[in-house]
């Protein structure tokens, strides 16, 4: 295993070996040289926040790799929609009803949609994505039931300076009032908050890649 990854997966062990979150190795900034190595050891779960950066490594990384699961972590624009559908296994960041109906759109034309998951902007951050508290449940039920989109569950980013448990914990609740197994929650600072909140995603950059120095 990749000596980072093995790292982040035995202080998962060690706090909770039975529900293991899935390990999402986040790899915005870095080239596919620094992707490669992660992949020949095996992981397989990598987010990307760019639909465009990610067209540019990704294709010829699956198509070495065939069994890789890539996840949107970014916001998505509807003009691209069908650029992300066509690349990504998951999106986690449906957001707003326009994206929700692009999507269906979308799938309804080729037949195929990736697994979704709803962002909810757990602090009510102005300059953030994702929908708000107070509309999420009205916008899952929309997502869900009516435009019958295979959401699978939730995922938030807790404002930088606050604890992050109050929102995790928010989230888990939001999730199980809706039925959802799915909740990717945490990055490489509070990762084991999230786990032991019940974290199925995390995702990791830096604690895998190390510092990134193109962009956040
Ligand atoms: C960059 C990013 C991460 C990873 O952040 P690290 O602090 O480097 O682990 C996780 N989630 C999202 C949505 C991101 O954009």
């Amino acid at each position: 295993m990749y000596p980072t990854l093995a790292a982040i997966h035995s202080r998962l062990d060690s706090s909770s070996p039975d529900e293991k979150a899935t390990v999402i190795a986040v790899s915005k900034t870095f080239d596919s040289a620094a992707i490669h190595p992660v992949l020949a050891s095996g992981h397989r779960d990598f987010g990307e926040n760019r639909v465009q950066e990610a067209q540019h490594k990704w294709p010829a990384l699956k198509e070495e790799f065939p069994h890789t699961t890539l996840h949107l972590i970014g916001p998505l624009q509807t003009n691209k929609v069908a650029d992300a559908c066509a690349l990504f296994d998951v999106i986690h960041t449906v957001d707003r009803e326009k994206l929700a109906r692009a999507l269906v759109t979308h799938a309804e034309k080729t037949g195929h949609c990736p697994d979704l998951l709803i962002q909810v902007n757990t602090g009510s951050e102005p300059q953030k994505a994702g929908i708000l508290p107070e509309q999420a449940s009205a916008f899952i039920t929309l997502c869900t039931k009516e435009l019958n989109l295979p959401v699978k569950g939730l995922m938030c980013i807790p404002p930088i300076d606050a604890e992050p448990a109050p929102h995790f914990a928010y989230l888990r609740q939001l999730a199980q009032d809706h039925g959802f197994a799915e909740l990717s929650m945490g990055m490489s600072k509070d990762y084991m908050v999230a786990a032991n909140l019940g974290a199925t995603m995390i995702r990791v950059g830096t604690a895998v890649f190390g510092e990134r120095h193109a962009r956040a």
